[in-house]
């Protein structure tokens, strides 16, 4: 699944490109959740979409500066949103334990957000967390690749610059 800190943090560009808080927007949310196999039941209520916000403030600066440490207590806020009880479940003969989730989904999903990025520092993969080369783009974006050398979050955009490369000459 895509890494939730990653993509709230990215959301910040459509408010610089179109002047629009697309965190007000509930089916934008709504359906961004769906397509990375977290779909959520019900609209956010207004207390949550503020928490959204908060939370992008925090996490941008965060992945700017590559430390986060010195949010440790807020961090530890967002993370407590959400209370686990240890349990197992029989399927098909095999017994897998599980965390249930025992707080409510908004309250989860603020929590699994922030657990998205601390992974990002307990994983020690940070170092990994570029901007797209794409300046009309600049999406923040996990480089998975071997070498490491990716420049765009995409091959969308990736093929968008070399086109225009191409087209330069
Ligand atoms: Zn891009």
């Amino acid at each position: 699944m895509k890494n939730k800190s990653i993509l709230l943090a990215n959301s910040i560009w459509f408010n610089n490109n179109t002047g629009e808080e697309i965190l007000a927007n509930n089916t934008w949310i709504t359906d961004k959740l769906e397509k990375i196999g977290y779909p959520i039941s019900k609209p956010l209520s207004s207390s949550c979409l503020k928490d959204l916000l908060t939370l992008r403030t925090i996490i941008l600066e965060i992945l700017s500066n590559k430390d986060i440490s010195s949010k440790q207590t807020i961090i530890n806020t967002y993370l407590a949103k959400a209370t686990y009880t240890p349990m197992i479940i029989n399927k098909d003969d095999t017994t897998l334990n599980l965390w249930k989730c025992e707080s409510n989904e908004e309250d989860q999903l603020i929590s699994e957000i922030t657990q998205d990025l601390v992974t990002l520092f307990s994983e020690n993969i940070i170092e990994h967390v570029k901007t797209c080369s794409n300046d009309e783009c600049k999406d923040y974006f996990l480089d998975n690749s071997k070498n490491k050398s990716k420049k765009f979050c995409s091959s969308k955009c990736g093929n968008l610059i070399k086109v225009r490369r191409h087209r330069a000459k």
